[in-house]
């Protein structure tokens, strides 16, 4: 399949998804069980997943080409889109068996690997302070702790876990005593994990995790003990590379939509789209969303060919949350009252892109990685 063809393949899929089926969901805050079942069950969830292991083996370029669909299509991909990303850490840094035990089984779409517990109250932006710990005991280690903002726990049968392995002792690396753990949720749940929803702003199924005692069998390490704090950063690139291609999407999903209003509506006498006030900050997002498209296309580039792409990453992360979060303030000023209207979705959308300025990185995360990698200025923090 080539890319066109991904995007052509995508773009019917969704086409079943309409607005009113978000909207329904949205108002509940319920999880798009049915969309995500079809994508996985299309395949398209694999696509990072080798031909080895049950899945088409596509470039990361493939999977930012469906991510980039299903948000210009009006749909909401952070339902499942940390499969994509979340894999990778098993993926590279995962043993033979852990690989052949979980990647044919999440390929065929048995079991789901969509949550990604990192973050903690106490810890924020900074990972390295994090203070959830796993002891080791025998043959399994014991979990004790919380996490917060775990995205989609309630709807994945595994999740990656950074605790703490050994205690931050003076002189030490920060981020060394740090390691991932792949936990099933299945057996973890009521044997001391704990989920509770946050309700949020947009629909996002993010929870609290309480972890009281959970054993997690030695064998679920991923990696080295103490190493995963690099095993999480190396996975960050692509996260942010498939982020911004999202939120390509969602900026090209509010130009379309702001463009075929601004040509249908009519006010004193001639399409509101006639007007310069409105078609001027149409044509800056749409020439900034092209902006951030060709930086993805760029740290796809350089992801792909194996050079350093973190400047890249983070600088398409940035531009294209900026440019989807501007489309979406364009967007409701085009619909001027209607944009407020549920049954216009913009508002909706425009809640689900405004997190992106947030996370999975902030922006000003993003600028100060830019200010002391690649500007040489002194670290701020
Ligand atoms: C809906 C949602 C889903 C999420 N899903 C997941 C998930 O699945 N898994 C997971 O692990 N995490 C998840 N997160 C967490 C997300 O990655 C964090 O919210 C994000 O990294 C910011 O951390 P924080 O909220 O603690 O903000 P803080 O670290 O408290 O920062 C607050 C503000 O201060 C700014 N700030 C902090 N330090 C500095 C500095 N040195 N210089 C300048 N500004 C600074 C930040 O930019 C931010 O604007 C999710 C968050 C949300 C809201």
């Amino acid at each position: 399949m080539t890319y066109a063809e991904i995007r052509e393949a995508v773009a019917r899929l969704c086409a079943a998804y309409p607005g009113s089926y978000w909207r329904a969901l949205d108002r509940e805050r319920k999880y798009p069980g049915e969309f995500v079942d079809e994508l996985t069950r299309s395949g398209f969830l694999a696509a990072l997943i080798p031909q080895d292991y049950g899945g088409s083996g596509l470039p990361l370029g493939a999977a930012a080409a469906v991510l980039e669909e299903i948000q210009a299509a009006g749909c909401n991909g952070a339902s499942c889109h940390a499969q994509m990303y979340v894999m990778g850490t098993l993926l590279r840094h995962g043993s033979e068996d852990q690989k052949r035990r979980y990647l044919p089984a999440i390929a065929a779409g048995e079991l789901r690997l969509q949550a990604f517990a990192v973050t903690e109250p106490g810890s924020g932006t900074d990972t390295a302070s994090i203070t959830t710990t796993a002891r080791r005991e025998g043959d399994r280690y014991i979990i004790r702790g919380r996490k917060i903002w775990t995205s989609r726990a309630e709807h994945s049968d595994l999740m990656i876990l950074l605790a703490r392995t050994s205690p931050a002792a003076p002189g030490m690396k920060r981020t060394s005593g740090l390691s991932v753990f792949l936990v099933d949720l299945r057996e973890a749940r009521g044997n001391g994990l704990s989920i509770d929803p946050i309700r949020t702003m947009m629909n996002h199924s993010t929870t609290t995790i309480g972890f009281d005692d959970v054993a997690v069998p030695a064998e679920n390490l991923i990696g080295k003990e103490g190493e995963g704090f690099r095993y999480i950063l190396s996975g960050m690139n692509a996260e942010r590379i498939l982020i911004a291609a999202e939120c390509v999407g969602d900026a090209r999903w509010f130009i379309d939509k702001a463009c075929a209003y601004a040509k249908e509506r009519v006010v004193f006498g001639r399409p509101i789209g006639q007007n310069q006030g409105i078609q001027f900050p149409l044509a800056k997002a749409y020439a900034n969303m092209r902006a951030a498209s060709l930086m993805v296309d760029e740290a796809l580039r350089r992801y792909e060919a194996e050079e350093n792409c973190g400047p890249e990453a983070n600088m398409a992360k940035m531009l294209a949350a900026d440019a989807s979060f501007e489309a979406a303030n364009v967007a409701i000023q085009t619909h001027g009252g209607f944009g407020f209207a549920e049954d216009f979705d913009i508002e909706r959308k425009f809640r689900e892109t405004r997190l992106y300025q947030v996370a999975p990185v902030s922006t000003n995360l993003i600028l100060s990685y830019l200010a002391e990698h690649v500007l040489g200025l002194p670290r701020s923090y």
